[in-house]
């Protein structure tokens, strides 16, 4: 405690007893004084001094192995092939590490070519880092007098000598004055007359070696240990430079792939449709990761197990596109749903097997060499994936631990956003359709109308209404029983949907054996020729019920056109009704339109 935190404490005590009023009240002015001295006496810091976080590491914590990046791949060039997909954003990871590593190579030069001045009598100076096996340096620099004599593809492993001590734990220096006459050190091509040598480790916080400084002369007793000493410290300094480095260079990385996330996180939740999750998942793997081909598989039908290519870039990508597979497929985009795994896999130069992806009927692409296949699902722990994202590489190695992660990462926001817009989708279609035949049900049908009806304006042209009811339908359901009756019902809806333009026409269930059809842009024959097509299509229909004849339906449509100048939608659906009553009067099985409601019924 300082003597201003005691004065301070006196002076409260003397205060409280002040407080405590009567005999104790002379206190207060030595309580004044006791908060002045402490006052004057507080500890003296400078302005502007900023607190200085000590970081805490816990040994074998450290998750980066500095010197020598983890995440070098040297043999990729740029000059990659026209379908290949380099990621455009700044996530080019090869690239930051790339810089990282020039600039560690840089100031570990500079280091060395200042060691060598300072001491003439050096002759090379080397520093080996890790980088390949384990308890084995590789000659990353050098600094010499004869460089063409230094094999730049050095290594110290074990059993190499002297050199080797220094990958012993307990060994902090090497200091040699007298070496044997002739003594080859391992990273000279030819054999030098090296007499001195002085070498320390590269130490990370933990005392883990990263790497050793070497520096050798051709006279004998060429160094001191003073400066074997110094040698220390500046391998300190090597450390901590190369460990900035990187550190900068990871933080980068990271800060790029959170924002990236960020960003994608927010797009997926500005939309509630499947087909943009899947448009925002596939314009995301484009923007953040390399690859030769990508294929986006969706378990759309998950009851039926089975589902389909909803994108598909790259070599060979074509035979995928569209293409239906079932989870029963024995490809291994399949097997990473099936299971809610990543597979990653690789394949060796000259290799035979091929590995089917869908299935074993696709070519044969024996040049993409790795694969690296992560499944999306709206429930992270749930058995199998709803969708997978598929990357090929024609590297082997192409994919390592930073796609790993952040792949991962996007799963897991692209699984949820892919959840909630199922929910969303899965809601308003039990809002809008009809449960046993999937037609749009009464309400969106008068909502449809209207939207047509505002683009049939605009574009002049009609629209044909069909009000249809199924003849003596309550027959059926007393003979037969009412879950016969509702096969017939789906049966007559997929008729009707059969013999109208899909994705132009309207189809709904309007009441329980009621359908009305909106035959959009045609004309007084052509909503005549529609009606008759489908009244004929239901006539056909055959339901087994399990006696010797199949069971026949029959419906009777009333029709009404809606020309331009006609705009109330409830009123046309009225009149194709009055026509269908004309119909059913005129003994069913038959298509009435209302104009000639008074004169004739057309086709029986
Ligand atoms: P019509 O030829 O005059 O139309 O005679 P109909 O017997 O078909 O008479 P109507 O159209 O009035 O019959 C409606 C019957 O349809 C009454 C009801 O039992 C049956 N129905 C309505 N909705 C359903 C349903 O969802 N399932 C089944 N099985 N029957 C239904
Ligand atoms: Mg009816
Ligand atoms: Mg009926």
């Amino acid at each position: 405690m300082s003597v201003s935190e005691i004065l301070f404490v006196v002076a409260g005590a003397l205060l409280g007893l002040a407080f405590q009023g009567g005999m104790f009240l002379f206190l207060i002015p030595f309580a004044v004084v006791a908060f002045s001295l402490a006052f004057m006496n507080r500890p003296n810091i400078p302005a502007n001094t900023s607190v200085i976080p000590v970081i805490k590491s816990n040994k074998h914590s450290t998750a980066l192995t500095p010197v020598v990046s983890p995440d070098l791949r040297h043999e990729f060039t740029n000059e990659a092939k026209m379908e290949s997909n380099e990621p455009n954003s700044s996530l080019r990871v090869n690239q930051v590490w790339a810089r990282a590593n020039s600039d560690v190579d840089k100031a570990f030069g500079d280091i060395l070519r200042c060691l060598k001045v300072l001491m003439p009598q050096a002759n090379t100076l080397t520093i080996f880092t890790n980088g390949g096996a384990a308890n084995e340096f590789r000659l990353r620099t050098f600094q010499s007098d004869i460089p063409n004599c230094i094999d730049t593809g050095a290594k110290i492993t074990e059993n190499m000598g002297i050199l080797s001590q220094l990958l012993r734990p307990e060994v902090s220096r090497i200091l040699e004055g007298d070496l044997l006459v002739g003594k080859r050190l391992t990273y000279y091509i030819e054999n030098r007359m090296i007499r001195s040598l002085m070498g320390v480790p590269l130490l990370d916080r933990n005392d883990r070696r990263l790497g050793v400084l070497l520096v050798d002369s051709l006279h004998p007793n060429a160094f001191t240990a003073a400066e074997a000493q110094a040698l220390t410290y500046i391998a300190q300094a090597m450390y901590l430079v190369s460990f900035k480095s990187y550190v900068s260079a990871q933080n980068f990385i990271e800060q790029q792939q959170f924002s990236v996330l960020y960003r994608y996180q927010r797009k997926f939740f500005q939309t509630m449709s499947v087909k943009d999750i899947y448009k925002q998942m596939f314009e995301y793997v484009k923007e953040n990761m390399p690859f030769d081909r990508l294929t986006i598989l969706a378990l759309d039908k998950p009851k039926e197990g089975s589902g389909r290519v909803v994108y598909s870039v790259g070599m060979d990508s074509e035979q995928f596109r569209d293409k239906q597979f079932t989870l029963s497929d024995k490809g291994i985009f399949v097997l990473a749903l099936i299971r809610n795994r990543p597979v990653i896999r690789s394949f060796d130069a000259g290799y035979i097997e091929y590995v089917p992806r869908l299935n074993d009927f696709e070519k044969r692409n024996m040049e993409l060499r790795q694969l690296f296949v992560m499944p999306v699902s709206s429930e992270p722990d749930s058995k199998t994936a709803e969708l997978a994202i598929c990357l090929e590489s024609r590297y082997s190695n192409r994919y390592q631990d930073h796609e790993k992660k952040l792949l991962k990462a996007f799963a897991g926001v692209a699984g949820f956003a892919y959840a909630r817009a199922c929910q969303f989708e899965k809601g308003k279609d039990l809002a809008t359709r009809d449960g046993l035949t999937g037609l749009m049900n009464h309400r969106s049908l008068q909502e449809a109308l209207r939207t047509e009806k505002v683009r049939a304006d605009r574009k002049k042209y009609n629209i044909g209404i069909l009000m249809m009811d199924i003849d003596h339908f309550k027959r059926v359901n007393d003979t037969y029983g009412h879950p016969v009756g509702d096969e017939v019902i789906k049966g007559i809806a997929s008729a009707i949907s059969g013999e109208i333009r899909k994705e132009i026409d309207v189809v709904a269930r309007y009441g329980g054996e009621e359908f009305v059809v909106a035959l959009i842009d045609t004309t007084p024959e052509g909503m005549i020729e529609t009606a008759e097509r489908i009244r004929k299509a239901v006539s056909k229909l055959e339901f087994n019920v399990h006696l010797t004849d199949p069971l026949r339906v029959t419906v009777s449509i009333g029709c009404f056109l809606v020309e331009p100048e006609f705009s109330d939608m409830k009123k046309a659906v009225n009149n194709a009704d009055q026509a269908l009553y004309k119909a059913k009067d005129g003994g069913r099985n038959q298509v009435v339109r209302f104009e000639t409601v008074e004169t004739e019924a057309v086709g029986v």
